[in-house]
């Protein structure tokens, strides 16, 4: 009988706890909850989306408006790189393609290249290539723009600029000249000073990243210095390394020197990576084509398929990209990693940038 009571209270007890439950499923705070986990999960999406990417060549950009390209593909008729129009400005404000003006959404024809009023005013602009001036004066919403035909159906446009020009309709300019000056103050439609640049094919605007790139420097410590090939090669002959190998050695230095990135950074890397792909491993033979792990491994997809040379400057350029916008208070190692680098990151593992940093020193005090 007491035993039956005990059964009786508990399967009481049982059902009011499934009553609660049910309650619990229809009342708002579960909605609440659910929202909550669904805002979690958002925000963890968020966080990984540029790791994710990273699996993409140049989707490191957050802007995604120069996912495009990395590095110029287009170039000049005798095999060069096109000249950036603005030397002394390698800021971007504006990307090509969508972008919110006021309510609207509007297509961005060109790119916008600025850096603050007072570096932006009245700085020389230059032809990205030669050709023959087509229009130069006031020009509707440019305010002034100097249109430059360089033959085979390609033209280049700079806009929003000063009045006092140093071209004029029908004048054939070099590769480099200087045209004219960014104006002062609101030119045309703008908001502030600045060069609206277009490329247009055939009369179809086109990315003008494809065609022109700034040059940016990386930080001077980590700047390109010639590889002590010798001392390199002993050193990894001593990790018993697959790296160990002159022409490799050579491949790395051309890919530094190409980006201005010290090969010995691009080695310390790889130090970080593939403890510098020792040849007892695994699959070393596979590995040493892309111990940079770039495109995310060597181990699958386009990171695959790499030489040795091919991801050397891949990773020189990803440190390139990388060492942009980086506060002066940071470390120059420390911010290719920054969770906070809008540009990406070039490995999610906080430590990375103190194994990198480490092997960089050891690598840097090698004596002969
Ligand atoms: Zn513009």
């Amino acid at each position: 009988m007491q035993g039956s009571i005990v059964k009786t209270v508990e399967t009481v007890k049982k059902a009011r706890a499934a009553y609660k439950f049910i309650v619990l499923l229809g009342s708002p705070a579960y909605v609440v909850l659910i929202i909550i986990a669904v805002l979690i999960a958002f925000v963890v999406l968020l966080t990984m989306l540029p790791f994710l990417l990273f699996a993409e060549e140049g989707s490191l950009n957050h802007t995604g408006a120069v996912s495009s390209s990395w590095g110029p593909v287009q170039l000049d008729a005798d095999g060069s790189n096109y000249q950036w129009p603005v030397p002394s400005i390698t800021r971007i404000t504006s990307y090509f393609g969508i972008r919110n003006i006021g309510d609207g959404a509007e297509a961005h024809g060109g790119i916008d290249i600025a850096d603050g009023a007072t570096n932006t005013e009245l700085q020389p602009i230059y032809a990205i290539a030669a050709g023959t001036v087509t229009i130069a004066g006031t020009l509707s919403t440019y305010g002034q723009a100097i249109y430059i035909d360089h033959g085979g159906g390609l033209v280049s446009i700079y806009g929003h600029l000063d009045t006092r020009m140093d071209v004029k309709p029908g004048s054939i300019v070099n590769k480099g000249q200087r045209i004219g000056r960014i104006g002062a103050g609101k030119v045309g439609r703008s908001t502030g000073p600045h060069l609206h640049f277009e490329v247009r094919v055939n009369n179809k605007r086109v990315n003008p990243l494809d065609y022109v790139q700034p040059i940016i420097q990386v930080s001077n410590e980590i700047s390109y210095r010639p590889l002590n090939l010798l001392l390199a090669n002993r050193y990894l002959v001593s990790k018993k390394s697959a790296l160990a190998d002159r022409s490799i050695l050579a491949a790395i230095d051309q890919a530094g020197k190409a980006q201005n990135v010290d090969p010995m950074l691009l080695l310390a890397i790889t130090g970080q990576e593939q403890s510098f792909v020792p040849i007892t491993k695994k699959h070393a033979d596979l590995i040493v084509k892309n111990p940079w792990n770039v495109f995310g491994c060597w181990c699958s997809g386009k990171g695959a398929t790499l030489s040795t040379e091919q991801s050397a400057l891949i990773a020189a350029k990803t440190i390139v990209k990388l060492s942009q916008d980086r506060p002066i208070n940071r470390n120059a190692i420390e911010w290719l990693s920054a969770k906070d680098n809008p540009r990406g990151y070039y490995a999610e593992h906080n430590g990375w940038w103190i194994g990198v940093s480490k092997f960089y020193q050891v690598l840097l005090n090698l004596k002969e």
